[in-house]
């Protein structure tokens, strides 16, 4: 699966925590405007080698003994990724028998959590879209 976030949301980190966590698969509930939060690191982790051999993979794909794809040398070095917090939302496709996706780079704001937050319903967020939603509303 291929996630290319090409667009920014910028949120408070209380607000991405209130997001349903989807890091290892997509939210089966295919409605539109769904958001969800998706670590893209949570599963991977920087393989290195004294020969400068730098990898990434998948820490629960990777055997017990991992070899250098490069040099052939047994015991590498596995660094574990920070997190890497992007946003998926589906949107319309141009066929109505598919759902689209698209992926934002999070940028996380600065500032109090109000004492009243209540986090919005985010299997139907519309907010951040002109799309038929929106437009009801107006
Ligand atoms: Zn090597």
């Amino acid at each position: 699966m291929v996630r290319r976030p090409k667009v920014t949301i910028k949120l408070y980190s209380w607000e991405l925590d209130s997001m349903p966590e989807y890091s290892a698969s997509l939210p089966t509930g295919q409605t539109l405007w769904k958001m969800w939060s998706c670590n893209t690191n949570a599963f991977a982790v920087e393989v290195r080698c004294k020969c400068g051999m730098v990898g990434r993979a998948a820490r629960h794909l990777l055997p017990a003994k991992v070899h250098c794809s490069k040099c052939g040398k047994l015991g590498l070095e596995l660094i574990t990724l920070p997190d890497h917090w992007v946003v998926g939302q589906y949107i319309p496709d141009p066929n109505p028998e598919m759902i689209g996706m698209r992926w934002f780079d999070v940028l996380l704001r600065e500032g109090p959590k109000p004492r009243l937050y209540e986090a919005p319903d985010w299997t139907e967020h519309a907010a951040l879209e002109e799309g038929p939603r929106a437009r009801e509303k107006q």
